[in-house]
Order: structure tokens, then sequence, then C-alpha cells
């Protein structure tokens, strides 16, 4: 069973540039989370669900500003967190 705490996150500057990276480029071992900058809420997100959404050809980081919070509502900020899946 995976654990919340066996998600590696990584700084969205550090490892990917989010404003270039899209659903395409973005190698398979990345997972993604949704971070509420209102209510500090933190939700993994299926990459799968995104690019039906949104399309493989947006970015993440205009992916993250069109998500709107499960949690409170707030559309403003959003922003898209990478983690890194750890390797068995
Ligand atoms: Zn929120």
């Amino acid at each position: 069973m995976k654990h919340r705490r066996s998600i590696d996150l990584v700084d969205g500057c550090d490892a990917v540039e989010i404003d270039r990276e899209t659903l395409t480029t973005l190698p398979q071992w990345y997972v993604i989370h949704a971070r509420c900058p209102a209510c500090q809420r933190q939700t993994p997100i299926d990459r799968h669900t995104l690019a039906y959404r949104f399309g493989r050809h947006l970015s993440l980081a205009r992916i993250g500003s069109r998500l709107k919070c499960s949690g409170c509502g707030n559309r403003n900020g959003n922003q898209l967190l990478l983690g890194r899946l750890p390797r068995d």
C-alpha cells in the first residue's frame, strides 16, 4: 500500500520547469499534486484526468492556474506540485 509519506515532493522549479513541461513531456515517474494557497489543501491528481480535462499540450503551470480547489472553491493561485514515485 502506498502511503502519502512515500511520495517525495519536489519544488517545481528544482527538477522540472512547470511553465515548460506539459503532460506529454513530463516523465512518467512524476506524480502530480495540486495545492491551494487559500486553505493549504493538497490533493494528488491523476495525470490522465488532467490530460482529459485540459489537454496534453498545456503547460503544467497553466493547468494549475485553471484548477479549482475542491476544499474551499478557490480558483486563484493554485499550483501543481510534482512528486517522484519511490523506486522499488
Ligand atoms: Zn482551498
